[in-house]
């Protein structure tokens, strides 16, 4: 089955189980996707597991949950089903026997009983000679019997396509017009296991699911030619292709899990990147930004902007660099932007992890973390730093330590302003407390109001100076939240617990 040409397009992303999902994966998805629903098209998931050796079992599943993170969700899948299930390759073995008998009986492919060591020596040679590399055909035209009695044999052959000498080097690309690409050798196309090799299933595949547009990276550039061929010999239709640009390190490497930790799609999630940045992030990689009415680029867009005049006469085939400093600053807005409760709950398992929050936390540390979380909006460009502004809230008032930056800080006048502070902030009623906003009571006004009065105008001790030692009482750090907002959240008895013990503790120093 396969779909006609005048139906709606049908796109893929077909990663292979091999370890953590690559940042790729997400990459080719997102642009994959953004045409397909651009045009009411479909995007289809397949995984392509036919490399046994370097087949991972947790992989899989580690692809859907990054790509459900990131919200490109696939209309049919392993996990969802659809009209050409399976979607695995390893369960679709079945399927590409007959295209293999098909090339074998037509001469456009043949058996190749030539040992590892064989190649290897083959290969060896070539390049001391520097000689084009590519298998020699030895095996080609011979029977098993023919080949039996000369070295370097072993019992079980694979299958290679037979290159002619006057292949077809070219195709039509969406993004790079006309390409060219080297000649191939003589391609395995199914492998001594039974497994057909990626170059046989990636078209039969891509056939048999009626899929339209090939978008992957450009590093299958040289394979495309064999599949062209592939395409042509077995009769089918070869769909349209786009090559997108690889990513690269600052230093214009190719990104790889080996070397770069954000090419791991998890690691975003560990740092605390918010899934809309890092697809915006992505987009902006191989894609121009629109510019507004002024002429400026507008760089912060959703998917569905994105994808609503998607064009890939418009993605720049030049090798994006990834720049992590860019993507800080995207999740930055992006955190500004969520509404604070739901900023707080993408909060939630980060301060779960720090163990900072229980994994099911109590109303009332839920609506303590609400409020502390409008305290930090606008303090963080990543979730992870999120913990430590919010520990001190969370933490018995005994427990809270005390960080030597903000110790060092302290002056002499420290335990005079602490004093003073203490005595002027018992003052203040205590009705009404935790609610940000309120303007009596033990809110953060009329905190600020009492302490300037006390400490600014009476002791005249600058205000750079008069807060320190009490932002460092109460949170312990040097750097934290706004300090009477702070206090407030507190409340009356904490935030005085800890005026009084590090004043108690200087006294004692
Ligand atoms: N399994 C291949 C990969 O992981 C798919 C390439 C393609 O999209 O044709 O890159």
């Amino acid at each position: 089955m396969s779909a006609s040409p005048t139906s709606a397009p049908r796109l893929r992303v077909a990663p292979s189980p091999t370890g953590d999902p690559h940042v790729g994966t997400a990459y080719m998805s997102l642009f994959n996707l953004a045409f397909a629903r651009q045009q009411g098209g479909s995007f289809v998931l397949r995984i392509e597991d036919t490399d046994r050796a370097r087949f991972r079992a947790d992989s899989e599943q580690q692809v859907f949950d990054t790509l459900h993170w990131l919200g490109l969700s696939w209309d049919e899948g392993p996990d969802v089903g659809g009209p050409y299930a399976p979607y695995r390759q390893s369960e679709r073995l079945k399927t590409y026997r007959p295209y293999v008998e098909r090339l074998l009986d037509e001469g456009r492919a043949y058996h190749c009983w030539c040992s590892q060591d064989r190649l290897a020596e083959m290969r060896d040679k070539q390049q001391k000679l520097k000689l084009p590399t590519g298998y020699d055909r030895l095996c080609h035209g011979k029977t098993r019997e023919e080949r039996e009695v000369l070295p370097g044999f072993t019992e079980t052959p694979v299958v290679r396509m037979l290159i002619p000498e006057d292949v077809e080097l070219q195709f039509d690309d969406l993004i790079r017009g006309r390409v060219s690409a080297p000649r191939p050798d003589d391609q395995v196309i199914l492998k001594a296991d039974g497994f057909p090799t990626y170059h046989l299933a990636v078209v039969v595949d891509d056939h048999e699911m009626g899929i339209t547009h090939v978008v992957r990276g450009e590093e299958w550039i040289s394979s495309t030619p064999k599949h062209v061929l592939l395409y042509r010999w077995l009769g089918l239709e070869a769909p349209r292709f786009a090559h997108m640009p690889l990513l690269r390190n600052t230093d214009k490497s190719k990104i790889s899990k080996r070397k770069n930790p954000a090419a791991r799609l998890t690691w975003f999630q560990e740092q605390g990147y918010l899934p809309e940045a890092l697809v915006n992030f992505l987009a902006l990689l191989a894609y121009p930004p629109k510019q507004d009415a002024e002429g400026n680029d507008v760089e912060v867009f959703s998917f569905e902007e994105f994808a609503k005049d998607f064009d890939w006469g418009k993605v720049n085939p030049v090798g994006p660099i990834f720049d992590l400093k860019k993507l800080e600053w995207l999740n930055g807005v992006y955190i500004r932007e969520l509404e604070v409760g739901e900023l707080a709950t993408r909060l939630l398992p980060y301060l779960e992890r720090e163990e900072i929050l229980p994994e099911s936390p109590s109303l009332g540390e839920l609506a303590r973390l609400r409020a502390v979380t409008e305290l930090i909006q606008t303090r963080m460009a990543l979730l992870t730093e999120a913990a430590a502004l919010v520990r001190p809230f969370y933490l018995a008032d005994d427990e809270l330590e005390i960080a030597d930056d903000a110790r060092a800080q302290l002056k002499e006048n420290a335990g005079e302003v602490l004093a003073t502070a203490t005595r002027v902030l018992g003052d203040i009623d205590d009705h009404g407390t935790g609610v940000l906003g309120s303007e009596s009571g033990w809110s953060a006004p009329v905190i600020e109001a009492a302490l300037r009065e006390a400490i600014v105008d009476g002791l005249g001790i600058k205000p750079k100076f008069a807060f320190g030692p009490l932002r460092t009482a109460v949170s312990g750090q040097r750097i934290s939240p706004p300090l009477f907002e702070s206090m407030e959240i507190l409340g009356k008895t904490s935030t005085l617990a800890r005026l009084h013990r590090l004043h108690d503790e200087l006294s004692q120093g």
